[in-house]
């Protein structure tokens, strides 16, 4: 039974859509199971009629759950719970036609708004109900001679209709409102998400996104066997800068320098907040020679024109080391080897690039 309301339950699905692929594999579970033995007593009843739409119903409430696990789409889903609803609103149909056990059948008609609110959300849900009372309209007051096989009193069919209506428009407002808080919640925890991945000063990657970055390039990397490459820049004399005009400013070179470096950098290419003034560049499916050719134009640009802060103009430069990382050897190798290329620019000067190749 557990497995069978898990069944089509995936980890890659958003929360909702497995929530209610669960509830129609309940529901479903539910639905094949009671149709099913009330179909047997109405079997043994001899309503061979009545018998032979439960049976159906219970095969259709099969066949809705079969459909959304073979095909595990959103049209998938979408066949499975049209089948359920519109299964749900026949039946029900038929017990206000027929009036079911001793003209009792009509109170199965509130299942039906909570039921379809739920599979199908707000707003098809409002439709698919509107649908529905328009059909119970036309059969209580303009065709209840030619269909009903029952009779209903006057007041009856009007409250039935009434308070049908008013759990229609509760059941709406609450999957409304669920909708919603549920979309504030998504919202919520995209922007925590982005929060933990994202630098507050320069709106870039921070380390912990860069990681994630280069763990998913290593491990293409590993699938394509093409290599890709990665560098560290620090800015040079950056303490002098704060020294001299103070933190504020040198946030200010950060944010203008990152944004920058952005600017000139390919849409695939990844540029992270590494540490304080160090950037981390990542350069998927690129050789180290191609990365230097980058680098040393963002180098270049950077110490032949000033930074424009504010309305003063400041000269900066900056320190590449760069590492092309192939499947041989580990990602935090490979950070290590661009480190040390670092070291290696700052050592012989400052304002250059340096390479290191893998060991
Ligand atoms: P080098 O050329 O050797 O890299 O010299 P440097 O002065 O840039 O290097 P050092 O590591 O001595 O100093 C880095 C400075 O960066 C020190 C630290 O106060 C400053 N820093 C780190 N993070 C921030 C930040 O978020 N904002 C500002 N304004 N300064 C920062
Ligand atoms: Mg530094
Ligand atoms: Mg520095």
């Amino acid at each position: 039974m557990k497995d069978f309301i898990h069944s089509g339950v995936r980890p890659e699905h958003k929360d909702e859509t497995n929530r209610r692929i669960m509830v129609v594999n309940l529901f479903a579970a539910v639905g094949v199971s009671l149709t099913f033995l009330l179909g047997l007593r109405a079997w043994w009843g001899n309503e061979l009629g009545l018998a032979l739409i439960l049976f159906t119903a219970s095969t259709l409430f099969f066949i809705s759950h079969r459909i959304q696990i073979k095909f595990e789409s959103s049209m998938g889903r979408f066949i499975s719970v049209s089948i359920l609803i519109t299964c749900l609103m026949v039946l029900v149909l038929t017990l206000l036609v027929t009036g079911g056990a001793d003209n009792t059948g009509p109170l199965w008609i509130y299942l039906v708004a909570p039921v379809t609110m739920f599979f199908a959300g707000f707003v098809r849900g409002v439709l698919a109900l509107i649908a529905f009372v328009i059909v119970c309209t036309l059969l209580f007051f303009v065709f209840d001679e030619s269909l009903l096989l029952t009779t209903y009193s006057y007041t009856f069919k009007t409250r039935l209709l009434y308070s049908f209506l008013t759990v229609s428009f509760l059941s709406a407002f609450y999957e409304y409102s669920r909708e919603r808080s549920y979309r504030t919640t998504l919202h919520l925890s995209e922007q925590f998400e982005r929060m933990a991945h994202h630098d507050h000063l320069t709106q870039l990657m921070n380390r912990r996104g860069a990681q994630a970055v280069l763990e998913s390039e290593y491990a293409r990397t590993q699938r394509t066997q093409r290599h890709f490459s990665i560098a560290i820049g620090d800015i040079d004399h950056f303490k002098r800068i704060n020294d001299t005009l103070g933190h504020e400013k040198g946030d200010d070179v950060l944010v203008a320098i990152s944004s920058l470096f952005k600017k000139r950098i390919r849409q695939q290419d990844v540029l992270a907040r590494w540490g304080g003034e160090e950037f981390m560049f990542i350069f998927p499916e690129t050789t180290a020679k191609d990365a230097r050719r980058v680098l040393e134009s963002l180098r270049e640009t950077l110490s032949q024109s000033p930074l424009k802060i504010n309305d003063a103009e400041l000269w900066v430069t900056c320190s590449f080391g760069l590492c092309e990382v192939d499947e041989s050897i580990s990602i935090s190798n490979a950070i290590r080897d661009a480190d040390k290329a670092l070291y290696e620019a700052k050592e012989s000067g400052r304002n250059n690039v340096v390479l290191k190749t893998a060991e």
